[in-house]
């Protein structure tokens, strides 16, 4: 009975804040800098909550898929530890950066050692570990598999039309990854690792596909499906704990304060947030901030954490 009565309170709980968020004035502004996103409505908002016990919970455009941009930088971080563990942390550091998260200013001063793998020169370095020297086409297959295996998913793709429209406009990557390249922290031929990363950003998934994939985040790194273990729990807590320093650029501060679990925006308007021990969330709301984050979806996010206390800083956890 308890359980029941807990389940459908969060039902009652995610279509209250869907009506709060389908009648919201101020939607933010929709990114613009990558044409092929320029075209999403901001009308839209999608929640999908799955709790440890495998129950889905979802709200609004819970089944439309968007890009997840940034939010790919978990799980490519992830297949990095995976393969290289802790030699990865020789190329990148894993300190909040404070700045944006296209920003190139820092990594002059630091060597061309980005501060965390989440801003945009961390994330281009974590897909050249992930390269590994091999084919651009075989390591965005491999990117691809990953995901559809943790959301137990085939039918999760990548948007052609969105790697491509980023690929011809982002000039600001492509100087960030020169610029680490002639600190030697990258491979020379940055284009596949620029093609990898442009790729995985166009990684096209719904809510419920995203709260699907995060799964193992919640689970200290273990598929719940299949039992197998992606990654160790001691690499899930640190993936974690980036999530929450880092997840959310010069805005991380902000959602911690603001929600209080580990999260990661993508300029498509997509948050990837997990609830160590109970549950895996997706949020989609395409209007940004000022700092990039989605703007609705971490309003929900507050709302949904207000409602159920769930927290990393509060003892019922
Ligand atoms: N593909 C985007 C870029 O590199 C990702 C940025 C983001 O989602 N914050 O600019």
């Amino acid at each position: 009975v308890e359980v029941v009565e807990r389940v459908n309170r969060l039902d009652a709980i995610l279509s209250a804040i869907n009506a709060e968020m389908a009648a919201a004035p101020e939607r933010g502004t929709v990114a613009d800098y990558i044409p092929s996103l320029a075209k999403v409505s901001p009308d839209h908002f999608g929640i999908a909550v799955i709790l440890a016990d495998g129950s889905i919970h979802t709200a609004g455009d819970a089944d439309t898929p968007f890009s997840i941009q940034s939010v790919s930088k978990v799980f490519t971080l992830t297949m990095a530890l995976q393969k290289h563990g802790d030699e990865l942390w020789s190329r990148v550091g894993r300190e909040p950066s404070g700045s944006a998260f296209n920003s190139i200013v820092q990594l002059e001063n630091e060597g061309g050692i980005p501060r965390n793998p989440f801003i945009n020169a961390g994330a281009i370095v974590v897909s050249d570990v992930v390269l590994d020297g091999a084919e651009p086409r075989a390591a965005i297959g491999d990117v691809l598999r990953f995901v559809r295996m943790l959301a137990s998913d085939e039918a999760i793709t990548i948007d052609n039309d969105v790697a491509n429209s980023e690929a011809a406009t982002g000039f600001r990557n492509v100087a960030l990854a020169n610029y680490m390249k002639s600190f030697g922290n990258m491979d020379p031929y940055v284009e596949g690792a620029l093609k990898l990363y442009f790729h995985q950003c166009a990684l096209s998934l719904s809510c419920r596909q995203l709260a699907m994939a995060g799964r193992y985040l919640m689970n200290d790194g273990t598929h719940p499906q299949t039992g197998e273990a992606i990654i160790s729990p001691l690499l899930t807590r640190r993936i974690n704990a980036l999530m929450l320093m880092c997840g959310h650029y010069d805005g991380s501060g902000e959602f911690a304060f603001r929600v209080g679990i580990p999260g990661k925006s993508g300029v498509g308007g997509g948050i990837l947030a997990i609830v160590p021990g109970r549950a895996s969330i997706a949020v989609w709301s395409p209007g940004l901030n000022a700092r990039g984050n989605s703007k609705l979806g971490t309003h929900a996010l507050e709302r949904l954490a207000d409602a159920t206390g769930w927290s990393v800083f509060m003892p019922t956890l």
